[in-house]
């Protein structure tokens, strides 16, 4: 028997959340880092509902709540000042009962995660320990680790690398990233604003789509204000990093006596992905697997769908619910939605970013006459893609792949948040006015291990704003199959069809 079900190397925010998702359902679990101690400055600033959501299923709610607020719109200013984007927050309600982006500090919710972490008995954190070497047979991986006193070896049956960017146990594993086109170099400028400087400042986030020097403004938690601004060919990274080219950079803005300085880094912002995501018995995921240009805020949220997507299938592995071909599905599940998202985030990167005068304000022209005159907002999360490959129904419908809604729903206790009150797992949700599941329905999520939800008064389950009844009627669907992550393995319209479903759903996990 290995020494640990699973080693996480990495205690960034990704390795973090794994640990407590696999230290939830008890897997004996390993993670190391070389790093003592958080990173005590904020890299990323944005999250999604999605996240929230995951982080809720941690018993993590209060501790986002605390730290973050509503993410505000983003214009995009063109050459001439023009407006000629609008990103947007998703109406109410909100589909998944969590504000759809948020800014957030990322010390403080990283500490509060790492104390999660320590909560689970089955998980073993040790820190200043650095993976130095790793290789694996059939039944397990061994790792080599170096700390103060000296080396010592462990093993593990499976191994996730979420050790960032620059990750070893990639590099040792020889596991080729894929460059998708995009190498800029960036200056990332954070200031604690006075309340004068706060008055000086835009009230809503920026981009500056303009030719010298395209740039980005973001309005985070609290006093604390976010500039991206783009090098121009021949400045020098370390010299621009300088507080005096840095203020002379935010005269636009604001002076010394307005902010304090809180850091300045130069990045070379990169559209990368794994081309593999698995060796054997060894997963990357996080900075590791990909990293992208900041233009949507959804570098950490794409790290924190990969291990959301992978523990429950590692769990089920090693419970004996699942067949190993459902780890197979992590690689093109998560490099597929990369992709489609890096591309997404890589056109908003391009808009922003044109340094031809003249082709900028061509840009300005038609985006402005695509819109018919007027720029009307469009949501953020009507950009993320779905999944399309993987542990989904080969039934191609709309919603198979999407992120299934989370409403609020009315207890005797207040309003609560449906995984709160239903939990979470494989389940399948029945609409409001669908027929109750019969028998052999019921049998069939016994046999995958899941649990049905049933909508309505009948139930005492009653959502307040109608949300999951909109999202059925929309889809013309009265069952959803929805995996742990949240994501709709596949829809029905009738039970005879549920029941197809399920038993599809169950034909992949063996
Ligand atoms: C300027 C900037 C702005 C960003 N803005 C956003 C944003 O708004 N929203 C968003 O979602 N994302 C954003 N991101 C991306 C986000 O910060 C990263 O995706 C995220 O921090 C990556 O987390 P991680 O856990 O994968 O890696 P990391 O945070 O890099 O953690 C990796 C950990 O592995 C450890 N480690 C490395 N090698 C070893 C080893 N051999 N042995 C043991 N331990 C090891 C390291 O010490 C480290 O603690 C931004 C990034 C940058 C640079």
């Amino acid at each position: 028997m290995s020494d640990y079900e699973v080693a996480i190397i990495g205690f960034g925010p990704v390795g973090a959340v794994a640990a407590c998702q696999l230290g939830q359902a008890g897997v004996r679990t390993l993670v190391i880092d070389s790093a003592e101690t958080i990173y005590d400055k904020p890299r990323a600033v944005a999250l999604d509902h999605e996240i929230a959501r995951i982080l809720q299923g941690l018993g993590l709610s209060d501790a986002l709540a605390v730290c973050a607020e509503p993410f505000t719109d983003s214009i995009y200013f063109g050459a001439d000042g023009r407006v000629i984007k609008r990103l947007t927050m998703l109406a109410e309600p909100h589909p998944q009962s969590w504000l759809p982006s948020m800014v957030f500090m990322q010390p403080t919710l990283e500490a509060a995660v790492r104390e999660h972490a320590k909560t689970y008995p089955s998980v073993t954190i040790a820190l200043g320990e650095t993976l130095t070497g790793i290789a694996q047979d059939a039944d397990q991986v061994r790792l080599e680790i170096e700390n103060a006193e000296g080396r010592r070896v462990i093993t593990a049956a499976y191994v996730i690398a979420c050790d960032g960017a620059s990750s070893t146990t990639r590099k040792m594993l020889g596991l080729p990233l894929e460059d998708l086109g995009f190498d800029e170099p960036w200056l990332v400028v954070d200031v604690l604003a006075d309340p004068q400087g706060l008055a000086k400042l835009p009230q809503t986030s920026v981009q500056y789509c303009e030719p010298f020097r395209p740039a980005t403004f973001v309005i985070c938690t609290g006093n604390h204000r976010r500039w991206e601004i783009s090098l121009r060919p021949g400045e020098d990274a370390r010299e621009m990093e300088k507080p005096e080219n840095v203020w002379r950079l935010l005269s636009r803005w604001i002076a010394p006596a307005d902010a304090t300085l809180w850091r300045s880094a130069a990045y070379r912002f990169h559209a990368l992905v794994a081309r593999e995501w698995r060796q054997g018995r060894v997963f990357i995921a996080g900075d590791a697997a990909h990293q992208q240009p900041p233009f949507l805020g959804q570098g950490l949220c794409q790290g924190l769908r990969d291990v959301a997507n992978l523990s429950w299938k590692l769990i089920r592995c090693l419970r004996g619910a699942a067949g190993e071909s459902l780890l197979d599905t992590y690689g093109p599940e998560r490099g597929g939605h990369v992709r489609k998202l890096t591309g997404i985030i890589k056109h908003i990167g391009g808009l922003i970013g044109e340094r031809d005068a003249t082709r900028a304000r061509e840009r300005d022209d038609r985006l402005i006459a695509e819109a018919g005159g007027t720029i009307a907002a469009v949501p953020r999360q009507e950009l993320m893609p779905a999944l399309d490959a993987g542990f989904i129904s080969a039934n191609a419908h709309p919603a198979r792949g999407t992120l299934f809604p989370q409403p609020w729903i009315n207890t005797a206790s207040g309003r609560q948040r449906l995984d709160d009150v239903a939990g979470g797992g494989m389940r399948l949700v029945t609409a409001p006015a669908a027929a109750a599941p019969g028998e052999a329905l019921r049998q069939a999520m016994i046999a995958i291990g899941g649990s049905i939800i049933t909508f309505g008064t009948a139930s005492g389950l009653v959502e307040c704003d109608g949300v999951i009844r909109d999202w059925m009627a929309k889809h013309q669907a009265s069952y959803a199959l929805v995996r742990p992550d949240n994501y709709v393995f596949g829809t029905a319209s009738d039970a005879q069809a549920a029941l197809a479903l399920t038993r599809e759903a169950e034909s992949l996990l063996t």
